[in-house]
């Protein structure tokens, strides 16, 4: 059942809290949907969660609308308020325009390109598009997210665009051999977020490291996530 396993990673996420000195309340949970259905995403719902993570965005936009018509009545049971949609997959730039329209957040800006046109396509009725920048800490040469040495750049450039909010920072690090390595790897990117946050050149600073996935949710939490994505211990295998 999906509510226990959402209960599960919970308990997860309170005890690394504990255990890294920190408040529970410092680290949100995003729920990664992706390949299961709307039914899978109302079973979250109807335990509380409200948070999910897509990285399709055709998939995501489906989702998004079909829970729209269902979901009205398990809302209202449960008075959690209303459902976040955070685009965390790579976003291309014929696909902008669906991000800046159905979704509420997108974790995987690496490009001023990219935040551009979000920026441009954003619906004057909805509030700004919530923005992570996607940092590629480990270098991975064939992956995606800005380098390190570019984010602060990337950084105020995007802070400064009208209808995006810039609130932090994304990194998918390679996983890691033990518990150590996956918290240096992680401390790498808490860095970078300090750094930026301290460079003087955001006029808001940011608020969300998001980091650690259903393998190293307790390393990224010892290291300072605020905002662990975890897939496969909610909904299964994919
Ligand atoms: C799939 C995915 C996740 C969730 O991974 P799990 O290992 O299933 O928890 C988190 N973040 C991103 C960017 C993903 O693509």
């Amino acid at each position: 059942m999906i509510v226990d396993k959402l209960q599960a990673v919970q308990a997860r996420i309170l005890a690394a809290c504990a255990e890294a000195g920190r408040e529970a309340a410092a680290v949100r949970l995003l729920a990664v949907s992706k390949t299961f259905g709307p039914e899978a995403v109302l079973e979250a719902l109807a335990s509380g969660q409200r948070a999910f993570g897509e990285n399709y965005i055709q998939e995501g936009v489906e989702k998004i609308l079909a829970i729209r018509d269902m979901a009205a009545e398990t809302l209202a049971a449960t008075a959690a308020g209303p459902v976040e949609w955070h685009c965390i997959g790579p976003v291309q730039s014929n696909k902008t325009r669906l991000v800046a329209e159905y979704f509420d957040w997108v974790q995987s800006v690496d490009r001023l390109k990219i935040a551009q046109r979000l920026s441009e396509q954003r619906p004057e009725n909805l509030p700004p598009l919530q923005v992570c920048l996607q940092v590629n800490i480990d270098g991975g040469s064939n992956k995606a997210g800005v380098s390190p040495q570019e984010a602060l750049a990337l950084a105020s450039e995007v802070a400064q665009l009208p209808r995006l909010q810039l609130r932090g920072l994304m990194s998918i690090p390679e996983p890691a051999p033990d518990f150590v390595a996956a918290c240096a790897l992680h401390q790498r990117a808490a860095a970078l977020f300090d750094q930026i946050n301290q460079a003087g050149v955001l006029a808001q600073p940011m608020d969300t490291l998001s980091m650690g996935m259903t393998a190293d949710l307790e390393a990224a939490i010892h290291a300072g996530s605020t905002m662990v994505r975890v897939g496969t211990a909610i909904f299964g295998r994919r």
